[in-house]
């Protein structure tokens, strides 16, 4: 998502842009009454406004999102709770959840559509420098020689461990459970987040044709509960998730196959070098409980898009760190100040000495009073506030 987003930003420079994809690049028909796709995102009004401005927003919205314009989170072993919603900054939404794989469609049509180069099966395995260039080495033998290299391969990035960048990790110690489930009560275009004792569990609002009784559910727990609901059959998964959601939509009455995904916070020690810059999960993975990671993966790719633009026009080496600390300058704070609000976040939710309890109870309740307080909260996090790239601006 966030390398096609990159690519696409730009299209038009004048700049030769190879995108290579270990996948096959190809756009699949879309199916209006499939099932949905068990990951999704909730994308922010930034990256709306992005994707907007790179064409892709319409090829999302012909297929398939679910705009929420409320969210609603609750302690569940306290009384404190919460409210946002967006008629509170005047907007008339506060996201989009959207399926991975409509997001990801919508992308490559657009670049299929453009003179970027394209590259699909081509995975890469060795990349070392060559004089003033990079010289990858893909699975089938190829070779490629690049001045700039731009990780934008996830997660577990090919391209960061074979240029040896440092990072710090530390395990939650959590897996997520993702898939869609069914309930008998409408989830009212909201975000519904309860903390439970083991972790936080998301409801997070799917809509097709109307209808509102299917939502996204991202169930943070400990690994052993993670493989103890793994392990159970259909009917006992949705009553245990019932249980675990007060019921709150009404009995859960099917769901779709699980997955289980191990969570990480992962965060480059740098996000360039000569020639080489790092960007969305590659640079950074955040726990899902902030709803955040490709939505700041889209920021890095508008900022980036932005400094080797500037850098093009100035006739500035585009490979040359110096132009490249430019992007780290600017995304790298504001990424970091982001994860350091969730770990504490997810810290607070996971205490279980009495004092913390009362403090995050409190806390919620104090915060509810605060319209101002709350207000501040959703224009972050429509990503309406701070150093927003000109792809972003409204
Ligand atoms: C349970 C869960 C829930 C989440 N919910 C949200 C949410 O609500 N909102 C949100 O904003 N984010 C959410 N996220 C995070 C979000 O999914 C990621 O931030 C996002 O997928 C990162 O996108 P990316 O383009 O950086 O990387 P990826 O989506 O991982 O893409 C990496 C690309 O690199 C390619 N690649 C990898 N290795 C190689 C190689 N060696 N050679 C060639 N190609 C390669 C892959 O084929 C792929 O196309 C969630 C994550 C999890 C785990």
């Amino acid at each position: 998502m966030v390398g096609s987003a990159l690519a696409l930003a730009l299209q038009d420079s004048g700049l030769e842009v190879l995108l290579l994809d270990g996948s096959a690049l190809s756009v699949k028909p879309f199916d209006a009454e499939a099932a949905f796709e068990p990951r999704v995102s909730a994308l922010s009004a930034a990256s709306q406004r992005i994707l907007e401005r790179l064409g892709v927003w319409d090829g999302i919205v012909q297929r398939r999102s679910s705009p929420y314009t409320d969210m609603h989170v609750w302690d569940g072993s306290g009384t404190g709770q919460i409210h946002f919603s967006a008629s509170s900054v005047h907007a008339d939404v506060l996201g989009h959840i959207v399926e991975n794989r409509v997001v990801q469609d919508a992308l490559l049509e657009r670049l299929h559509d453009c003179d970027l180069g394209l590259l699909a099966n081509a995975r890469l395995e060795q990349m070392r420098r060559s004089g003033d260039d990079w010289l990858l080495t893909l699975a089938d033998g190829r070779s490629l020689r690049a001045p700039l290299v731009i990780a934008a391969d996830g997660a577990n990035s090919a391209v960061r461990r074979l240029t040896g960048v440092a990072t710090r990790e530390w395990d939650y110690l959590h897996h997520a459970i993702v898939t869609s489930v069914r309930c008998t009560q409408a989830h009212r275009k909201t975000a519904w987040q309860r903390f439970t004792d083991h972790g936080p569990l998301a409801f997070l609002p799917l809509e097709r044709d109307g209808q509102q009784d299917w939502c996204s559910i991202v169930w943070s727990t400990t690994p052993s509960e993670a493989e103890r609901l793994m392990a159970l059959d259909d009917v006992a998964f949705c009553a245990e998730l019932e249980r675990a959601f007060e019921g709150r939509l009404g009995e859960v009455i099917s769901a779709d196959p699980r997955l289980c995904v191990p969570l990480r916070q992962r965060h480059a020690k740098r996000y360039v070098a000569q020639g080489l810059a790092l960007i969305g999960d590659a640079a950074h993975t955040i726990h899902p409980l902030a709803g955040q990671g490709v939505n700041l993966g889209f920021l890095d790719a508008a900022v980036l898009a932005q400094v080797l633009l500037q850098a093009h026009e100035r006739g500035e080496s585009l490979a040359d760190v110096k132009v490249l600390s430019r992007y780290e300058r600017r995304r790298m704070p504001h990424n970091l100040a982001l994860m350091a609000a969730m770990e504490g976040f997810e810290r607070l939710f996971q205490a279980d000495p009495l004092p913390l309890r009362w403090l995050r109870n409190t806390g919620l309740k104090v915060v509810e009073r605060m319209p101002e307080a709350k207000a501040l909260f959703v224009r972050e996090a429509l990503g309406l506030t701070g150093d927003l790239p000109a792809l972003a601006k409204p």
